[in-house]
């Protein structure tokens, strides 16, 4: 007979499911597993998990009767309703202090209010990002857990084992916060992997359409890239995808449809930027370079009839990889400057005391967005944990001095080529924005009290003191 010896219990044995139990049980902890589909426990302990100490369950009764005291149970299913759902099925089995932990892609307005319902029955919610995908989540991934404080103690051992580890062993995994901190902060990480993903597509499509590099080549080059300063996992998985062949010898890569699906995360970040008023505007351009990717019919029957520029490059080779690869770098630091700006003020928001350096060594291991450059970014603010801006620390600031020409002379030659970047390109409009103190503003609200008496404040005069000039002189 079965007794209550498991350390932890995991719903939902999909991809991501199936290889935390795994990895959980390499190291060392007893797992219970359910699934809605019953039969897929069954699968599961004869297939995968065969040989493993993991215990399957044929209800959420038989789960809670497996667990240790108090209960951890761990959902790993799909986010939105089924995440309610599932809390719902086994609270019957659950007692005050029990602990239930929703490790899938949730939006963080839910597990606010899923944080603050449970604890008002006793039990404490932990909404986590997991990122890494089915290799993070098998080997080790980025866990970014947030909700009830209370409850990090009972998990916290459990989640730094199987999580990341960095280069002197520091798990890629520490408490977020409070309440949605953690999956708020899994949701930016996921749009900073929108927009990484865009500037590898951008960088890719202007070495091969402006420069006319074939994959063997593109592979030769993002191998180099991967070596230097843009050491990360995106890239070097680009890098193993230009060198893998289809059956007939082909670049597959070259056989795989240009139109990008998404899930909705990289757009709960625009909107959660614009909630907030921060100009996100990397994430927003890769949100929108999906959006057009995905009207294929259109943009084929546009390409028979909308003309470019017909420019042949014919650039210094060398020097124009260069230029492109400083543009990528610039404009991914502008994109992660912009993303911790949202960080900043969605923590202002919502009382959460976010340590940002240890979000950047959460998302230095495991995650899909690892990468050397994470180690700068916590540098900055290991220096300065008060730093008001990436931009402004001084590694950051001296790499785009030295790097702005280039970055400036990879856009120029994409807009000769008719190449379109909108994330190198909106990267480049932000900083000259950020680094501007006076911007045509002034005029924009001269329009706004012209046509809508909306009134100005004065240069002149302190501010909050408001001004309307009757512009046409009517009466
Ligand atoms: P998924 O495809 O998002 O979800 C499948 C799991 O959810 C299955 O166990 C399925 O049970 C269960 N499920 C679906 N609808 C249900 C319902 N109405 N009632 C009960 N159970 C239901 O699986 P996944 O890709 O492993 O992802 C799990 C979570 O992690 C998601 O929130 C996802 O966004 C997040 N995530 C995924 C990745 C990734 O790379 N895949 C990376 C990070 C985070 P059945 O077997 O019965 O259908």
């Amino acid at each position: 007979m079965q007794s209550a010896s498991c350390d932890i219990g995991l719903v939902g044995l999909a991809v991501m499911g199936q290889n935390l139990v795994l990895n959980m049980n390499d190291h060392g902890y007893k797992v219970a597993v359910f699934n809605r589909t019953v039969s897929k426990v069954d699968d599961f302990l004869a297939n995968e998990a065969q040989g493993t100490m993991v215990e399957g369950a044929h209800s959420m009764e038989e789960l809670a009767s497996l667990l240790k005291r108090p209960r951890r149970v761990m959902l790993m299913v799909k986010a939105g309703e089924t995440v309610d759902r599932m809390i719902d099925a086994v609270l019957p089995y659950l007692e005050a202090g029990d602990i239930i932990i929703d490790g899938g892609n949730s939006h963080f307005p839910d597990t606010n209010r899923r944080t603050k319902s449970l604890e008002e029955k006793g039990i404490l919610y932990i909404g986590t990002g997991v990122s890494g995908g089915e290799e993070g989540a098998r080997r080790g991934p980025s866990i970014m857990p947030g909700g009830n404080p209370a409850a990090w103690p009972h998990v916290k051992e459990i989640f730094q084992a199987i999580s990341a580890k960095v280069e002197d062993g520091t798990p890629c995994c520490d408490w977020v916060g409070e309440n949605g901190a953690g999956h708020y902060v899994k949701m930016v990480h996921n749009g900073i992997e929108y927009g990484d993903m865009q500037l590898i597509c951008e960088a890719y499509q202007l070495l091969k359409d402006g420069l006319g590099l074939n994959a063997d080549e593109l592979h030769e080059v993002f191998d180099n890239w991967n070596q230097g300063e843009l050491d990360s996992y995106l890239i070097d998985i680009t890098s193993q995808i230009f060198a893998k062949k289809d059956d007939d010898g082909s670049p597959i890569v070259d056989k795989i449809l240009d139109t990008a699906g998404q899930k909705g995360t990289g757009k709960w970040t625009c909107l959660s930027a614009l909630d907030l008023g921060m100009p996100v505007t990397l994430i927003g351009e890769a949100v929108f370079s999906r959006c057009l990717s995905a009207i294929k019919d259109e943009r084929v029957a546009a390409s028979a009839i909308l003309p470019g520029p017909g420019y042949a490059a014919k650039e210094d080779r060398a020097a124009f990889i260069e230029d492109v690869r400083r543009a990528l770098y610039c404009s991914k630091v502008i994109s992660y400057a912009q993303g911790y700006m949202l960080l900043r003020e969605a923590a202002k928001e919502q009382g959460w005391n976010l340590n940002f350096g240890g979000i950047a060594l959460m998302w230095r291991g495991g995650c899909i967005i690892r990468s050397r450059f994470l180690g700068k970014i916590k540098d900055a603010f290991d220096k300065n944990p008060n730093l008001n801006n990436l931009l402004l620390d001084e590694f950051f600031t001296s790499l785009l001095v030295n790097y702005q020409a280039s970055w400036r002379r990879a856009i120029i030659q994409a807009i000769q080529y008719g190449v379109p970047t909108p994330a190198f390109t909106t990267a480049l409009a932000f900083y000259d924005g950020y680094r501007t103190g006076r911007l045509p503003a002034n005029l924009l609200q001269a329009q706004r009290d012209f046509f809508g008496a909306h009134t100005y404040e004065r240069v002149d005069k302190p501010r909050g003191e408001f001004f309307h000039t009757n512009w046409t002189g009517r009466g």
